[in-house]
C-alpha cells in the first residue's frame, strides 16, 4: 500500500529540497518580475502537464509546484509590491504555518487542544486592550478572514437588536433590518448581508464628505428617514483604513449617532486596525475603543500569512448568544471548567489553529517589535508622499497611513495618463501599483505593504514613474 508517510530519508531529501528552493526565494525576492505574464493557456497546459491518476516521482511534483508558483503569480512579497494589503510573511509565520500543519491541533473543542485555544484566548484578550477595550469585556474569536470577521460581526448585531434572532432568522423579525456604512467601506459588508439573508439592499451606502470619509449629515439624515419608513436602523460600521484610500471614518461622531438611535457600532480596520500597535499614529483611531466590535486582519499590516484575521467584541455574551448550538457528540470534559467552548463561539466548527502564526511572530519579535515595523511602514509613507510632491505629482488622499493616491494635475487626459503609465509599469514587472478612482481622476494607488521596502525602492519607484511620464508627454 501507499506510504503517505513516505521513509525517513525520504523526508529528510524533500524537506531540503523544498527548503533550499524556498529561502532561495525568500532570499531573492526583489530578483523576481513582480507582474507574471498572465497567458492564460500556459498556465492551463503547464498544469495539464500533470496526471493525477497515479503516484508520480516525489521531488517533480514538488518542482512542478514551486514554478508554478513562482513563474504564474504576482510577487506581493517583493519590497516593490505597493498594492493591496497583501504583506511579505515574517519567518515566524511560515514556520508556525509548518507546525501547524503538522501538529494539527482540533480547535472545535477546547479538551482537544486546551494549548492552542487559550493560546488564542490570551491573544484576544491582549488584541482586545491593544484596542482599548476594557478587560473585563473583551471577548472574540480567530477568523479566516475579514470577510468572516465582518460576517460574525454582522450576526452578532442581529442577535443583540432581536433576541429571537438566534431561533426565528428573519421570519422573526417584522421591521427591516439596516446597515450602515460609506461608499468606501468593504464589499465583504454586501457580501454579509446577502449570506445573513437579509439582501444586499439592507446595506445603506452613505456618499462621502469631501476627505473621503462617511458624511455624518447624510449618514443621519438616512437613518432618520429609515426610521421613518418603517425600518429598523441595526448597525453602522466605521471603516479605519478603507482598500481603496485608506481613510479613516470619524470613529468618535459615528459612536455617537448610534448611541443616539441605538444601533450596534462595528469598526472595519482590516488594515488600519494595525496603527493600534505604533503610538504614534495610534490617536488616528480614537473612538475604537467605545465600539462593539472590530474587525482586525493580521494577515495584512502584520505580516502574518493567509489567512489570520480576528473579530473582537466588547460583549462578553453576544457571541455565545449567536453561535452556540448544543451536541451530543462533542465532547464534554471541559464542561465543568471556566473555559469557551470555540465551536460555540465562530461560524467555524473544525478550526485550524490561526493564531499560532500570531502567537509565534509576537514570541519573536514582540509588541515591540511591532511597534518598530508598523512605524517604519508609516514613515516611508511620509517619505513617499514629500518625493513625490518634490517630482510635481500632486497627491489626492489624505490618511496617517502608508497609502498614497497622486497623479499628475497638469496632464489633460487623466484617464488615459493613467492606464497608459500603468500599463508600462506593470509590463516592466519591476514594480506593482494600481490605479484607484478619486472624484473624476484616475490617481496611482501606492501601499507600502512590505515591512522591507526602504527608501531605495521609493526612489526607484519615482524614477520609474517619472520616466514614463516624461515618454506620455513626449508621445501625445
Ligand atoms: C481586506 C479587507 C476586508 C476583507 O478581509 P479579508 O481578510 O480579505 O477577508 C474587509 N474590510 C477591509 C477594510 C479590508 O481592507
Amino acid at each position: 500500500m501507499i506510504k503517505f508517510d513516505l521513509e525517513k530519508n525520504q523526508r529528510k531529501i524533500l524537506f531540503e529540497q523544498v527548503i533550499n528552493k524556498i529561502d532561495s526565494y525568500y532570499s531573492n525576492t526583489k530578483s523576481y518580475p513582480t507582474t507574471p505574464s498572465l497567458e492564460i493557456n500556459h498556465i492551463r497546459d503547464y498544469i495539464n502537464t500533470q496526471n493525477l491518476q497515479t503516484s508520480v516521482n516525489y521531488k517533480n511534483a514538488i518542482n512542478h509546484v514551486l514554478n508554478g508558483l513562482e513563474n504564474y503569480s504576482v510577487h506581493t512579497p517583493h519590497p516593490k509590491y505597493f498594492g493591496l494589503f497583501n504583506p511579505r510573511a515574517n519567518f515566524s509565520g511560515i514556520l508556525a504555518d509548518l507546525i501547524t500543519a503538522t501538529y494539527n491541533p482540533q480547535l472545535a473543542a477546547w479538551s482537544h487542544a486546551p494549548f492552542a485555544v487559550e493560546v488564542e484566548a490570551k491573544l484576544i484578550k491582549e488584541f482586545g486592550e491593544k484596542f482599548g477595550y476594557k478587560s473585563e469585556t473583551i471577548d472574540g474569536v480567530f477568523t479566516t478572514g475579514g470577510a468572516e470577521a465582518n460576517l460574525s460581526a454582522l450576526l452578532c448585531a442581529l442577535n443583540h437588536s432581536f433576541p429571537e434572532f438566534a431561533k426565528n432568522g428573519v421570519f422573526g423579525i417584522s421591521k427591516r433590518p439596516i446597515i450602515y456604512c460609506s461608499e468606501q467601506a468593504h464589499h465583504s459588508i454586501h457580501k454579509a448581508a446577502k449570506t445573513v439573508g437579509l439582501g444586499y439592499s439592507s446595506v445603506q451606502s452613505i456618499s462621502n464628505d469631501e476627505g473621503l470619509k462617511i458624511d455624518l449629515k447624510k449618514l443621519r439624515n438616512q437613518i432618520q428617514e429609515d426610521i421613518a419608513s418603517n425600518n429598523f436602523p441595526t448597525m453602522i460600521i466605521g471603516t479605519a483604513g478603507t482598500t481603496g484610500a485608506g481613510t479613516i471614518d470619524d470613529l468618535v461622531a459615528l459612536r455617537t449617532i448610534a448611541d443616539e438611535f441605538g444601533l450596534w457600532f462595528h469598526v472595519d480596520a482590516a488594515y488600519g486596525g494595525g496603527a493600534v500597535l505604533n503610538k504614534e499614529i495610534k490617536p488616528n483611531l480614537k473612538g475604537i475603543e467605545t465600539s462593539d466590535s472590530i474587525t482586525f486582519d493580521a494577515h495584512k499590516w502584520m505580516s502574518i500569512p493567509m489567512g489570520a484575521s480576528i473579530f473582537l467584541t466588547s460583549h462578553n455574551d453576544i457571541l455565545s448568544k449567536t453561535f452556540r448550538i448544543t451536541t451530543d457528540y462533542m465532547p464534554k470534559e471541559a464542561n465543568s471548567l471556566n473555559i469557551i467552548e470555540p465551536f460555540s463561539h465562530s461560524i467555524q466548527w473544525s478550526r485550524r489553529f490561526i493564531g499560532l502564526k500570531v502567537y509565534l511572530s509576537l514570541l519573536f519579535f514582540g509588541w515591540d517589535g511591532y511597534e518598530q515595523i508598523i512605524g517604519h511602514q508609516a514613515n516611508m509613507g511620509g517619505l513617499f508622499r514629500k518625493k513625490l510632491l518634490k517630482n510635481n505629482w500632486n497627491i489626492k488622499n489624505e490618511t496617517p497611513l502608508p497609502i498614497i493616491c497622486f497623479t499628475d494635475d497638469s496632464i489633460v487626459n487623466n484617464k488615459q495618463f493613467s492606464q497608459k503609465l500603468l500599463d508600462a509599469i506593470l509590463k516592466k514587472g519591476k514594480s506593482w501599483l494600481s490605479t484607484y478612482p478619486i472624484g473624476s481622476l484616475n490617481t496611482f494607488r501606492v501601499c507600502i505593504t512590505n515591512y522591507n521596502t526602504s527608501e531605495k525602492e521609493l526612489d526607484e519607484l519615482i524614477e520609474e514613474l517619472n520616466e514614463q511620464r516624461k515618454l506620455y508627454l513626449n508621445n501625445i
